[in-house]
């Protein structure tokens, strides 16, 4: 193992004495903005009852070291006298002091509130180390995205947006939006055909009552007003006096809905479909990420691209705001959906050594049915746009 990673999880089991004593670190899984994953061994892990044991104390137990390849058989397995245990792998997320309290606590009683849906990982327990917490899920074996997707047939990429959309759907009934749905949040292992959805750090309760955006389609004079506003005549004002808007745009760049790059006050559990519809624009064009842009401008720039700019400008009045660009590649008419895709898999600029995944999505009999729940879900409109409810209603979904 590299040094410096066995530095790393040496200096993780001094400051948690408690999850050392219980788990066997393995390796470190992941690292993001706000965490870092490591896989371990659950020594308290009783396969007779198949679960793990909450509320056990780790008082009294052996203290375990850094590599130490104990495997304890367990008392009730010593009286019947059967074979080996088995053994138990969790996945133990040690959330970065730079998260506020806050924050930390958010995403702990969400997990917590969304324990009971096979698609979404559960809350087994948590430690607290003065500023350190750390959060223990189950481990989930899963294939890296960028592995499987341009080889992955439409039929059993059904599989993988089914299990994201009931996940999603469990969510959003208990009025909670995700926010960062994206195949590195959605641990799907294509073996299994089943995924669970992770990371629950930058997701918040649906608001019951939302601050005012014009969206919310309050009176036609409020409507209008608002919009005059914020529009400036004869081009920008050098010296804005109007207060700036300040939203949630917390997510993933390339994955949020153009309420989000809007600075909406009154976003939706819709805001997640709209990420689910990029992963599959991403699966049918063969390209990840889709939309790489650095800032909320430039993504909207990408967005009008597709849509053309009166839909886009549409969508920005709809949210109080105005959208306009001399960008000439930002057309007056949209494109399809479908014309996108086939740009993106038989355009020029494609590599040659590429072809041999250029025909996976033309040849399939059920491209048809994809397009539609892709365009249902790519809605600039979110009042428009599709729920994880009626998706897995939608023939694309339904059938499997
Ligand atoms: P962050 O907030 O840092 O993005 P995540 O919860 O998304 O943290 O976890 C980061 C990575 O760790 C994931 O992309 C995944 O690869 C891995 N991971 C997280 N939870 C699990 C789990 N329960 N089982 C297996 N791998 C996991
Ligand atoms: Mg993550």
């Amino acid at each position: 193992m590299d040094p410096q990673l066995v530095e790393e999880l040496d200096s993780f089991a001094r400051s948690f004495k408690d999850v050392a004593n219980r788990f066997r670190l393995i390796s470190k899984i992941g690292e993001g903005t706000f965490s870092s994953v490591y896989r371990a061994e659950d020594m308290e892990y009783d396969a007779f009852d198949n679960s793990w044991d909450l509320d056990r104390s780790p008082e009294g137990k052996r203290r375990l070291s850094m590599g130490d390849t104990l495997s304890p058989i367990s008392k009730r397995q010593k009286k019947v006298g059967v074979g080996p245990r088995r053994k138990k792998y969790v996945a133990i997320k040690r959330i970065y002091v730079t998260s506020s309290p806050q924050r930390i606590l958010n995403e702990l009683v969400l997990l917590h509130t969304l324990s009971r849906c096979d698609s979404i990982a559960p809350l087994i327990t948590a430690f607290r180390s003065q500023d350190q917490v750390v959060a223990i899920l189950p481990y989930y074996k899963h294939a890296d995205y960028r592995a499987f997707y341009r080889q992955l047939p439409l039929m059993e990429f059904k599989y993988y947006m089914k299990s994201l959309v009931t996940a999603l759907e469990h969510v959003h009934l208990h009025g909670i939006l995700h926010r960062d749905v994206k195949p590195t949040n959605f641990l799907y292992d294509p073996e299994k055909r089943r995924g669970v959805l992770v990371d629950f750090g930058l997701a918040e309760r649906e608001s019951v009552d939302p601050s005012y955006c014009t969206c919310r389609g309050y009176g036609e004079n409020n409507h209008i007003r608002h919009i005059t506003d914020r529009q400036p005549i004869g081009g920008y004002l050098k010296n804005d006096p109007r207060p700036g808007r300040r939203a949630n745009r917390a997510g993933t760049r390339g994955f949020r809905a153009p309420e989000v790059l809007l600075k909406c006050l009154n976003q939706t559990t819709k805001i997640d479909m709209w990420s689910v519809g990029v992963i599959l624009l991403s699966f049918m064009s063969k390209r990840f990420p889709f939309f790489n842009s650095a800032d909320d401008i430039d993504a909207m720039i990408e967005i009008a691209s597709i849509f053309g700019k009166p839909k886009i400008s549409a969508c920005s009045r709809l949210h109080g705001s105005m959208f306009d660009t001399n960008i000439p590649t930002v057309p007056d008419r949209g494109f399809t959906l479908e014309e996108i895709v086939d740009w993106a898999v038989n355009g020029t600029d494609v590599d040659e050594t590429e072809s041999s995944t250029r025909s996976l999505v033309d040849e399939d009999p059920e491209k048809d049915l994809a397009f539609d729940f892709l365009t249902k879900c790519l809605e600039v409109d979110f009042r428009k746009r599709i729920s994880a409810q009626e998706a897995l209603r939608h023939q694309f979904l339904a059938g499997i």
